[in-house]
């Protein structure tokens, strides 16, 4: 496994990589959901391809210092792990490596940034953007891999690359979880005992709110923010019933819908969704 921190050892790298070149994009501090993103890399990937990690605490897309300062990076685990998982390319770049101080040009997504993470973290999705079209840009990757607990970021970078030709194959992939159903995160390991045992009341409340997918949207939300809100711990960054393809808020499941939330326990911010079917009552359950 090549480990490189510099764009030109990456480029110089991926030069002699043989293809497919399949990317998985990270901010480290590694768990199961993101080796499960590596596994399905090298599925694409075949045997002979390249699977490539990239493992940077992207500044930009962080509108809170103190969520960017208190981010985990157990670098050496990082690296074990991805080792362990077969990757052959990780790339571990420092900010002022990949920014240049006096940066302007910033790729902005204008439509479906607008709601849900964007509405709440402004800049953000301008920051998941400029980094990934940077990365795709850096290691020539033919496809790359995300995960559906950011159902907004993979729907943003799916528009991303259809309106910018960028010839890059997006894949997305389930949520991992933790056996109590709370959706595997890096920020999980900031929650107290006392939060950690109460996280999996969100993936319940989204889950209990579903089931009633015949009733209205505003019936479906007030049933998971009741569930949410019994909890004095919680509170709720945002929790909206949207357009799984527009992300526009819809009071009717009559097309696949997504009841998505953010929940802060103190300062530590968790995300999920479900999506919900018209005639099936839920895809998740499923899984
Ligand atoms: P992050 O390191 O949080 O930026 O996540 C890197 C990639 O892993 C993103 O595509 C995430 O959507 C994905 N990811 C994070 N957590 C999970 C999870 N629990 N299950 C599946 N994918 C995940």
């Amino acid at each position: 496994m090549k480990v490189v921190a510099t764009k030109t050892g990456l480029r110089q790298e991926m030069e002699h990589s043989s293809r497919p070149v399949v990317l998985v994009p990270t901010m480290g501090a590694l768990h199961d959901g993101h080796l499960a993103l590596v596994r399905r890399a090298r599925e694409i990937a075949g045997p002979e391809g390249t699977v490539a990690v990239s493992i940077f605490v992207n500044p930009i897309q962080f509108d809170r210092a103190a969520d960017l300062e208190s981010y985990p990076t157990p670098l050496e685990a990082d690296l074990a792990a991805c080792r362990a998982a077969g990757v052959d390319v990780v790339f571990t770049p420092e900010a002022g490596e990949m920014y240049d101080g006096d940066r302007s040009v910033t790729v902005t997504e204008s439509l479906l940034s607008s709601r849900l993470c964007g509405a709440t973290r402004p800049g953000h999705f301008d920051g998941v953007c400029t980094v990934v079209l940077k990365l795709f840009l850096l290691t020539g990757c033919d496809a790359a891999v995300f995960g559906e607990k950011d159902f907004q970021q993979l729907a943003v970078i799916r528009r991303m690359v259809r309106d910018l030709d960028v010839p890059v194959e997006i894949v997305g992939f389930p949520t991992i979880r933790e056996n109590d159903g709370l959706a595997m995160s890096s920020r999980n390991v900031r929650l107290s005992p006392e939060q950690r045992q109460d996280a999996p009341r969100i993936r319940r409340a989204l889950l209990s709110a579903a089931e009633n997918f015949r009733q209205t949207g505003q019936e479906i939300l007030e049933t998971a923010r009741g569930e949410i809100e019994k909890s004095p711990m919680t509170r709720i960054d945002y929790l909206e019933l949207v357009d799984a393809e527009t992300l526009q808020p819809v009071d009717e499941i009559k097309k696949p819908a997504v009841l998505a939330t953010a929940v802060f326990y103190g300062d530590v911010r968790l995300i999920d969704n479900v999506t919900i079917f018209p005639n099936r009552e839920l895809k998740a359950l499923a899984r």
